[in-house]
């Protein structure tokens, strides 16, 4: 049964690689909220070839955050839509502190609020390791890991047996780039977020199904029928 609450608006926060996407998703499915990954989302703009993702992928080819008040335009109109009024996941959003305060002024508007912000904690080699043998499935971002996580046949989706991929920016010099941004913004981002008593930090070196189990009680808590 779909737990009831009036409001479940929740941030993952972590390096890329260290489980976002993953956990977002189980979290989605469970409270049946829409799993917004910015990261997905302007890879997709890239990939259609519209305006926004010609001014956005020379960024996201270099692992380098898109500006801020590109990626604020994006996230006010993903929020406002319909599917986002019993809450949302995000994933990738917030990447640094002013992306944060302007997050809490959009909600703020709306009389609503971040409830719960998780960190995945995972150390840096971990990540380099694990993106280096990520495949993803374009269609659904479903992601494998070549040694860790195989899908069931070799190269392809477990649902749709369609053919996985590697990411462009999974290559090791620009995973090199996205953990130095990361590192950047990372502890005032945890700190504004601890300040409001919103963080939740969380060992993301583990297994998806004990990484849940924490996320899913850290959560849990904070949903009030
Ligand atoms: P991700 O899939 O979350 O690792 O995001 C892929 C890329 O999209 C990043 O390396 C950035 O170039 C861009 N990106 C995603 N989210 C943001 C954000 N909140 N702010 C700036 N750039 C972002």
């Amino acid at each position: 049964m779909t737990p009831t609450f009036s409001s479940l608006n929740l941030v993952l926060l972590g390096p890329p690689g260290s489980g976002k996407g993953t956990q977002a998703r189980l979290l989605a499915e469970r409270y049946q909220l829409p799993h917004i990954s910015t990261g997905d989302m302007l890879w997709h703009e890239v990939a259609n070839g519209t305006g926004l993702g010609g001014e956005v992928q020379p960024e996201l080819d270099r692992g380098e955050l898109v500006s801020d008040r590109v990626m604020g335009g994006l996230i006010l109109q993903r929020i406002d839509r319909d599917d986002c009024a019993r809450g949302f996941i995000l994933d990738g959003y917030p990447r640094r502190l002013g992306q944060a305060e302007l997050l809490d002024g959009i909600l703020a508007e709306l009389g609503r609020r971040i409830e719960r912000v998780v960190l995945l904690e995972v150390p840096d080699e971990v990540i380099v390791a694990r993106l280096g043998g990520r495949l993803v499935h374009p269609g659904s971002n479903r992601s494998y890991h070549e040694i860790f996580d195989p899908p069931r046949a070799a190269g392809v989706d477990d649902l749709t047996g369609e053919p996985l991929e590697k990411r462009d920016d999974d290559r090791a010099e620009i995973v090199r780039e996205r953990l130095r941004v990361y590192h950047a913004h990372a502890r005032g981002l945890a700190d504004y977020y601890r300040n409001r008593e919103q963080l939740v930090v969380i060992d993301g070196n583990r297994s998806i199904a004990l990484v849940a189990e924490d996320v899913d009680r850290s959560v849990g808590a904070r949903v009030v029928a």
